[in-house]
């Protein structure tokens, strides 16, 4: 049985395991992700010990995904600056010539929610994750969608709620912008605290669910997904996620009549089944696709 290597890149911490070409893991280790010549090395012995017939990576971005791009397979332009300009790929492949598939952390954990979990059967799905920082991955009739770039999603402008005490948000590059506005360091900041610490009724989380449902809204609107996946630290605070679903019936107003929106939310916005793994199993199937190709 040929093995697939997998790797979900984060910003904080690094997931590897091995997988056999039908989806059994063999071993997973995470390490923390510190500079590249302190993680990079341990990646590629782990690699190389398993001696696996292909790889799949499922990068924090933002990454070149353009397979003609001199660059592909690179982390761009992130703020982590170690790694800014980094060809991940390249330096993980290590000289070696095997089949391997490259994609965003999220679009890799939305292929995984469509072929295995939450999102199983959708030909349009969204994944979301709301933690340190916020990305979605977009899937679109079998594949997930890059173009320009990719989906940065986490950066989209949203209407601050009138009583956030905090309307232009943390994010260094944009006013009122998704990720400053909702992630976790965005709730922390406005209570001047832990997000984690919150009583499930403290009033911000009435503010965050404004900005996830508006998030949800232009989703639904541009994107048109069968489903809507919402993971990362923060939607592990369960009553978020009711919350999320009645404001996103309150904005739309009733103009999407399906009866997915206005009957069946509760099955429509979810959350995922994969998770912590989603970009893991994400980054098998990427590099399971790779191998099937070559
Ligand atoms: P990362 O995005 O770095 O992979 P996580 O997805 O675990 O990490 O998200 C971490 C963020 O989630 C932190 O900002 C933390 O405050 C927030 N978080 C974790 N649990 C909760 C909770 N129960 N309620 C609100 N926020 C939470
Ligand atoms: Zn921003």
């Amino acid at each position: 049985m040929r093995k697939i290597g997998a790797l979900e890149g984060g910003g904080t911490k690094m997931v590897l395991a091995v997988f056999t070409e039908d989806g059994q893991e063999l071993e997973r280790i995470s390490m923390p992700t510190e500079t590249p010549d302190v993680t990079m090395p341990k990646m590629i012995e782990f690699f190389r010990r398993h001696e696996v017939d292909a790889l799949g990576v499922a990068s924090f971005g933002p990454v070149d995904l353009h397979k003609d791009s001199p660059t592909y397979g690179s982390i761009t332009t992130t703020p982590k600056l170690a790694w800014a300009n980094y060809p991940i790929l390249e330096k993980l492949l290590d000289g070696r010539d095997i089949p391997a598939g490259f994609d965003t952390d999220v679009n890799a954990a939305a292929i995984a929610e469509v072929e295995l979990g939450a999102a199983r059967g959708c030909q349009n799905a969204v994944y979301v994750t709301i933690g340190t920082g916020i990305g979605a991955g977009i899937y679109c009739n079998g594949q997930s969608i890059s173009g320009l770039l990719h989906p940065e999603t986490g950066h989209i402008l949203l209407k601050p709620h009138p009583d956030d005490p905090n309307p232009r948000g943390v994010c260094p590059y944009h006013e009122s912008c998704l990720e400053g506005l909702a992630a976790g360091p965005a709730i922390g900041a406005r209570v001047q605290g832990d997000a984690r610490d919150l009583p499930d009724d403290h009033p911000t989380f009435q503010i965050e669910a404004y900005y996830l449902a508006q998030m949800c809204v232009n989703l639904i609107l541009t994107v048109s997904p069968e489903k809507i996946v919402l993971g990362g630290g923060v939607m592990q605070r369960e009553s978020l996620l009711k919350m999320v679903r009645k404001e996103t019936q309150r904005l739309l107003g009733g103009y999407v009549a399906s009866p997915m929106i206005t009957e069946k939310i509760d099955e429509y916005i979810v959350t995922p089944e994969l998770y912590p793994v989603s970009g893991l199993i994400g980054a098998y199937l990427v590099g399971k696709k790779a191998l099937e190709n070559a």
